[in-house]
């Protein structure tokens, strides 16, 4: 028996973070991807008419764990996080590592260890289902600033994220794709699925409409931050002979300071 798909509901919380809740209707399971903020994840909730049974987090920072004691008292759910953040991330019951599978009811998880936005980070893919969420590892033509960890590693990172299909629906926790399309045009101008994709974008948000989730197949075309081998990228930044890190990490430094 093939499981029903998840239900996936996003939501707008703080000022550019999205929430998500999944559900399984046949185990009966609904869990929030990180816990930005309690209220619009309630109000979601009370829509649904879904129960919180789980808290899945990403990485520690406070608007994607900040949540998470105030809605396990609510709720009492379970907490599933990186064993390595069980430190900084309040609540975790199940703490889990690389390449480890789960089930989320039906369906079949993987987490995926994803250093460079944090040590810690961790993204979640939902293998049957061709649908990962990635926090604040990759956004749509965009990456997560490297806080705690190196270019190297972020890039490796990334490297993970490209061995899965493309057609895997990518759900990224911030709506930053207006102004990543702009820097990523001063990088590779010429690109014309880049162009084009820039100018859907800006319809997009004109109408206040949502460009989360993203898919892998446009992004390996798109995103900067996935294509530090891509000759225009080189002779741009005048890097024709460095090496794939080297341009990764020259890419994050401008996108730093644009
Ligand atoms: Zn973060």
């Amino acid at each position: 028996m093939t499981a029903r798909p998840l239900e996936i509901k996003m939501f707008p919380c703080l000022f550019d973070n999205y929430g998500f809740l999944i559900h399984d209707a046949e185990a009966n399971l609904t869990a929030a991807i990180d816990t930005p903020e309690v209220r619009p994840i309630q109000d979601a909730l009370a829509r649904q008419e879904w129960q919180l049974t789980h808290i899945i987090n990403t990485h520690h920072h406070f608007d994607h764990a900040g949540g998470n004691l105030e809605l396990k008292r609510k709720t009492d759910c379970t907490i599933i996080g990186p064993s390595m953040d069980q430190q900084r991330i309040p609540g975790i019951d199940v703490a889990i590592d690389h390449r480890q599978e789960f089930k989320f009811g039906n369906h079949e998880v993987v987490c995926y260890h994803t250093p460079g936005h944090t040590t810690g980070h961790v993204v979640y893919h939902f293998v049957n289902q061709q649908v990962a969420f990635v926090g604040d590892t990759l956004f749509a033509m965009g990456c997560g600033r490297l806080f705690e960890g190196t270019a190297e590693q972020m890039w490796s990172s990334l490297q993970l994220i490209m061995e899965w299909p493309d057609e895997t629906l990518l759900y990224c926790a911030h709506e930053y794709t207006q102004l990543n399309a702009e820097f990523a045009l001063t990088v590779e101008p010429k690109n014309l699925e880049l162009i084009q994709r820039k100018a859907e974008v800006d319809s997009m948000r004109s109408n206040n409409r949502p460009t989360v989730p993203t898919k892998l197949g446009i992004e390996k075309k798109t995103n900067p931050f996935l294509r530090p081998n891509s000759e225009e990228i080189k002779i741009n930044l005048n890097m024709t002979h460095a090496s794939t890190t080297e341009i990764f990490a020259e890419i994050r430094k401008r996108k730093d300071n644009f």
